[in-house]
């Protein structure tokens, strides 16, 4: 099984060789290849995603990213910014089902900013469209304004739209993660507002027929912004388009308090996909061997499990994972009084020792 390893910047490197190290400890052998991406293969090709870096995500299995960003590149024109690799990846391979799961382990729920009860033994998963909505619709833009009240004026403008193909994928891709779950699935939208939102949610409605065993609901976006604050462990999987999807997500990872601890996966229609922490390359500690690689490594058991149908695998590293917080290790992000602070390579180490 071949994968791509694209470790990127800022404290991108230093998690990937972790979740590498752990890949490494398992037994199975697998055929890891690295290239650059991001800033560090602008830096060394003048593009954040090249040509040599994409062929060999195309050619393998599953792709291990880390992150990509810095500051330093904040002048660039746009296409060449580091960020712009992650979107030509999700582009070229199609990777329309974005995973983010938000799970606060038992251990760390002090470090949540809601109270224990609320917020302890989270475990949802918020699956985002990744490939469509207002963030790729045409036309967009930036023109003048035929409005009545402002004629004349300069006006930005998007389009959001779904098409039912679109929203018959991500609904199958989310009524089957929750056959594997609680078996329940909160479809959030605007309906009341939208168009878009109308269709969707006639779309997800039409589609529950085809899941009996799956208990639907639908909420719309902002009550359930508001429900993820109030009473997040009423939900199981949530399903929504990329706009809804992007601040939810975020909001969900912040419950847990410790966004060094969150995977996701980003998969095709074949579950080929490209897995990464949920936060970003950090630039502001990278390189001080300090940064939280668990979110990087329980990424790989993502990877396992869903790309290359290495289940027992997927769980021996989330159980080692838990071992390690159980063991009291933490990293700066989520370290308390009484607990045993550990570097970035400590904690892969740890991690290593526990798959034991
Ligand atoms: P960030 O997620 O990189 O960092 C936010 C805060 O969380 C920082 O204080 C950082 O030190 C901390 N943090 C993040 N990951 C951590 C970890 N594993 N361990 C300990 N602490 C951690 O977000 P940002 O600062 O807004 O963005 C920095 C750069 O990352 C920007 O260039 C941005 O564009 C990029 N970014 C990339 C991705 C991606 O590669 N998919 C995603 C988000 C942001």
């Amino acid at each position: 099984m071949k994968i791509a390893v694209l470790p990127g910047d800022g404290i991108g490197p230093e998690i990937v060789a972790e979740a590498v190290k752990v890949l490494k400890a398992l037994g199975p052998t697998f055929d890891l290849e690295e290239a650059p991406v991001g800033g560090a293969a602008y830096d060394l090709s003048g593009h954040p995603l090249p040509p040599a870096t994409l062929e060999l995500a195309k050619s393998a299995d599953a792709i291990l990213f880390g992150a990509v960003g810095d500051w330093k590149y904040d002048t660039l024109a746009r296409e060449l910014r580091p960020e712009q690799a992650i979107l030509g990846l999700r582009k070229h391979l199609a990777l329309f089902a974005n995973f983010r799961p938000a799970i606060c382990y038992p251990e760390l729920t002090a470090a949540s900013s809601l109270k224990p009860e609320i917020v302890g033994g989270l475990d949802i998963l918020i699956v985002r469209e990744l490939n469509g909505d207002i963030y790729f619709g045409q036309p967009r833009g930036i023109r003048t304004s035929e409005h009545a009240l402002f004629k004349g004026a300069r006006e930005g403008f998007d389009t959001m739209h779904y098409s039912e193909p679109e929203v018959i994928r991500i609904g199958k891709v989310a009524f089957e993660a929750a056959r594997k779950r609680s078996k329940k699935v909160c479809s959030v939208d605007k309906a009341n507002v939208l168009e878009t939102s109308q269709l969707w949610r006639d779309v997800m409605t039409k589609l529950a027929a085809d899941y009996p065993d799956v208990e639907l609901s639908h909420m719309y976006v902002d009550n359930a912004a508001m429900q993820l604050v109030k009473a997040p462990k009423a939900f199981d999987v949530v399903v929504t388009g990329n706009l809804f999807g992007d601040i939810l997500s975020d909001e969900a990872a912040m419950l847990t308090g410790s966004i060094g601890m969150l995977p996701s996966a980003s998969l095709d229609k074949n579950n080929k996909g490209l897995y990464e922490p949920s936060h970003g390359s950090a630039p502001d500690i990278a390189g001080k061997g300090i940064a939280n690689p668990l979110a990087t490594i329980l990424s790989a058991a993502m990877m396992l499990r869903y790309s290359l149908g290495m289940t027992g695998e997927a769980n021996r590293i989330e159980k080692a994972v838990q071992t390690v917080l159980q063991q009291g290790l933490r990293t700066a992000d989520i370290y308390t009084e009484g607990t045993q602070r550990v570097s970035t390579v400590q904690m892969g180490d740890a991690v290593v020792a526990a798959l034991a």
